[in-house]
């Protein structure tokens, strides 16, 4: 060990922070109420921002979910790590943070949601979800081999979070808690069926959106909350959830009874397929934030028993946020702000108290953490450590660079696209379809009017040229430059 520790401790220094960073599952930042959330209570959440740090820009550059994980481990785009789509395996001989901070005498440990195919490494102990994990009596997979824990997902994983934050160690710890909550299929736990049941959400402004100045693609999307959303198997009327034993079965159809009825009725009555939709989608998926927003509590609970609070960095974000009705949609994949919007919640030793409304990236996130271990970044990350933003530092970030890569996708159809997004605009080219779209964050949070088709030829110019800087900064593939390169030829 712990050589890197000794050091430390011989010279003066305190020993680094401990480090918990829980990683959910498609969380958009519009069900926090730190965030504003004008549909659900976050207390567990909301301690954080209220300790610590809300990020209101932060982004996930791929937002997909193992791309994500991808670029949370290694610091780096999905270009570099290799991780482009969800249907590729995890490089695990690769460079990550968590074999560093093991290396300079870590202890680490991840529990839950994993989704990068290939087995965890850097890891002291792991336990974690096949896939996509289940909500229900999930398995998982550890070291010795598969075994099945009886339960509802959230529930067990923070259990078995708890149970390793117990264990007695004389090392400073990173744990990895991720959740596969609030992933689609949404099945709430039992101890939330009653929650929301007689609530009505607002709808969103562009829940009944006509796509007009959008690229092409959006109409075309496969994402729609009332032409897409499965009625038995993602928004489970009259449908429990896979993997129910007899008693829980039970327990949910003696719940959903009234509930779906009430669907039906709903719908009967309005003949609002999309309202009616909307609203159960909501209560599921609400569902399921509370029983993470609970999750949170306990862990933060936990670390004040042990008197471990003081001395331990905690994290909240998500892999990428997701459509609550805006557009139209659920889901992610998309640049606009809903999709690549992150929750980042940050609180700890060293951290002050307040919001940072810079642009920020999920590939920060790797080099902060080595900065809390006091391990020097590599130079090959792509990110920069959020620490000065952590300590109220007036520091600029520019901007925040995006690329979506997943083809053939015959569940969503979204058009693979490159974008880049500053505080206050956005510009995305479609590259397959040849359509670009530019956005005024600041008169237009929305994203409702695409400035290509009208703005200023200036703004247009300056976005274009941003974006070609950032990839090739970057290191993207020559060929995706090449088209960006040929396309702003065309246009000027
Ligand atoms: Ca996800």
């Amino acid at each position: 060990m712990i050589a890197y520790l000794a050091m430390a401790l011989a010279m003066g220094q305190a020993a680094p922070p401990n480090i918990v960073v829980v990683f959910s599952d498609d969380h958009a930042r519009a069900a926090i109420s730190a965030y504003g959330s004008k549909l659900i209570q976050t207390p567990g959440l909301d301690r954080i921002a209220k300790e610590g740090v809300r990020f209101d820009r932060h982004i996930t550059g791929n937002p997909l979910c193992a791309p994500s994980r991808a670029s949370l481990l290694t610091g780096k785009h999905s270009h570099a790590n290799g991780h482009k789509d969800n249907t590729t395996s995890f490089d695990p001989t690769q460079q990550t943070f968590p074999k560093m901070l093991q290396k300079a005498g870590y202890e680490t440990a991840v529990v839950g949601k994993w989704h990068l195919v290939s087995n965890p490494t850097g890891f002291d102990f792991w336990e974690v979800l096949p896939g996509q994990g289940a909500y229900y009596n999930p398995e998982f997979i550890t070291p010795a081999g598969r075994l099945r824990r009886q339960g509802y997902s959230t529930e067990i994983i923070t259990e078995r979070a708890v149970e390793w934050l117990r264990q007695a160690r004389n090392k400073p710890f990173f744990l990895l808690v991720g959740h596969k909550a609030p992933h689609r299929y949404w099945a709430p736990g039992p101890n939330e069926y009653d929650l929301f049941k007689d609530q009505v959400f607002p709808e969103p402004p562009t829940l009944r959106t006509d796509y007009a100045t959008l690229a092409s693609g959006a109409k075309k999307a496969l994402m729609r909350v009332d032409k897409h959303l499965r009625i038995k198997n993602d928004l489970l009327v009259g449908f429990p959830p896979p993997g129910l034993d007899a008693e829980q079965t039970a327990r949910w159809k003696q719940a959903f009874g009234a509930q779906d009825e009430a669907y039906r009725v709903r719908l009967e009555r309005t003949g609002d397929l999309l309202g009616t939709n909307y609203q159960r989608y909501l209560q599921n998926y609400l569902r399921c934030v509370a029983a993470v927003d609970k999750s949170v509590a306990t862990l933060m609970d936990e670390l004040d028993r042990k008197g471990l609070t003081q001395n331990t960095v905690f994290v909240y974000a998500s892999d990428q946020g997701f459509f609550l009705g805006e557009n139209g949609w659920y889901d992610k994949r998309w640049f606009y702000e809903p999709s690549a919007g992150t929750p980042l919640l940050v609180r700890g030793p060293g951290v002050r108290s307040g919001v940072v409304s810079q642009v920020t990236s999920h590939v920060d996130l790797a080099p902060t953490i080595l900065e809390w271990a006091r391990v020097p970044a590599p130079d090959d990350l792509h990110g920069k450590s959020l620490g000065p933003l952590l300590r109220g530092g007036k520091e600029e970030r520019p901007a925040a660079y995006g690329h979506f890569y997943e083809s053939d996708d015959p569940d969503h159809k979204v058009p693979k696209w490159v974008g880049v997004t500053t505080a206050r605009h956005k510009i995305v080219y479609y590259y397959e379809l040849g359509e670009w779209e530019l956005f005024d964050l600041h008169t237009d949070p929305l994203e409702r009017r695409n400035l290509w088709l009208s703005g200023p030829v200036g703004l247009k110019r300056e976005m274009m040229r941003l974006l070609q800087s950032r990839q090739k900064d970057l290191g993207e593939e020559s060929w995706i430059c090449s088209r960006v390169d040929a396309a702003a030829r065309a246009a000027w």
